[in-house]
């Protein structure tokens, strides 16, 4: 089966090209696409490509921050002003995946992947999304709730606002193999603080569901606590509230639910892992 590759300087004309044929697939790093395509998904007929430089463009506007959909994991690890995010980067695959991986594509990673888009739940990320030639702006956990590997949209890029104070943003991957295997599974919280209380927390979770999730019940019951083994215990109580994990060659649903209150207590306490 032949497979046409088209490469398109506009990102709208690329969005354009992908809405209109059924069997296109936008390429980002290829890390994942590539691999259906080599083991025979004859569905995908035509590569969509962009040379377009806000692709791969890092822009930042007072304390917002726009990585294109385009950006690797590389290039975030090597960024001066995203080293919050550098242990999120360098826990996704290897040296030579962190080189194709997009930012774009880990969006539509299936679980136990989607490692960086945890860190972007957790830091209230919206993704700009390009369909044909108009595009939008939508919250992250909604692009989640529905999106599809399939879309015939184009994601540009995520933006989101850089936490006040980095160390007030904190990241913990379980994984059989480290740093780089699957996920048994991630949390991202970002855990601004108003004197010793934590103030408004975000707390996402990955592998514990289909997609990324919020702990939306666990969120309620930190905020306004201290973050100590009294303050933090109802938040442990209502850690698995609204998971639903999948049993994988990694790790069972019931391994992922019992350990997951372990993880969250060290992060929250920032107890070594
Ligand atoms: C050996 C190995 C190890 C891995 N380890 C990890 C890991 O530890 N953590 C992790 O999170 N992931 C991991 N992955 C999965 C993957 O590498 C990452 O999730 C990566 O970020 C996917 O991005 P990509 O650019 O390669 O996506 P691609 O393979 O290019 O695309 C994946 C899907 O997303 C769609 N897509 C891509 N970009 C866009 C866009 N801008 N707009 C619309 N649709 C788009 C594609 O059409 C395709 O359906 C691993 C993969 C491999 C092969």
């Amino acid at each position: 089966m032949p497979l046409a590759v088209k490469t398109f300087d506009q990102l709208r004309d690329a969005a354009s090209a992908l809405g209109t044929d059924a069997g296109a697939r936008f390429l980002g790093g290829g890390t994942l696409l590539m691999r259906d395509i080599n083991e025979g998904d004859i569905s995908i007929t035509t590569l969509v490509r962009s040379t377009d430089r806000a692709f791969t463009e890092i822009r930042s506007s007072g304390s917002r921050i726009t990585l294109g959909a385009g950006v690797t994991m590389s290039e975030v690890a090597a960024h001066p002003e995203l080293q919050y995010l550098k242990p999120v980067a360098r826990t996704v695959g290897g040296p030579a995946i962190r080189n194709m991986a997009t930012i774009g594509g880990n969006l539509f990673a299936f679980s136990p992947y989607g490692d960086f888009t945890v860190a972007m739940l957790a830091l209230e990320a919206t993704v700009a999304v390009q369909g044909g030639y108009s595009s939008r702006d939508v919250p992250l956990e909604e692009f989640l709730a529905t999106r599809d590997r399939d879309s015939k949209s184009l994601v540009t890029g995520v933006t989101f606002r850089q936490p006040d104070n980095p160390t007030a943003f904190h990241y913990s991957k379980v994984s059989r193999t480290h740093p780089k295997g699957a996920s048994v599974l991630s949390i991202a919280a970002h855990l601004p603080a108003s004197g010793n209380r934590v103030s408004s927390p975000r707390i996402a979770y990955g592998a514990m569901a289909p997609t990324p999730i919020r702990a939306k019940a666990a969120e309620n019951a930190l905020n306004g606590k201290s973050l100590d083994e009294a303050g933090i215990a109802d938040a442990l109580a209502a850690a698995t509230q609204g998971c639903s994990p999948a049993s994988d060659s990694i790790a069972s649903a019931w391994y992922r639910n019992e350990v997951l209150p372990v993880y969250l207590k060290r992060l929250l306490l920032g107890a070594p892992n």
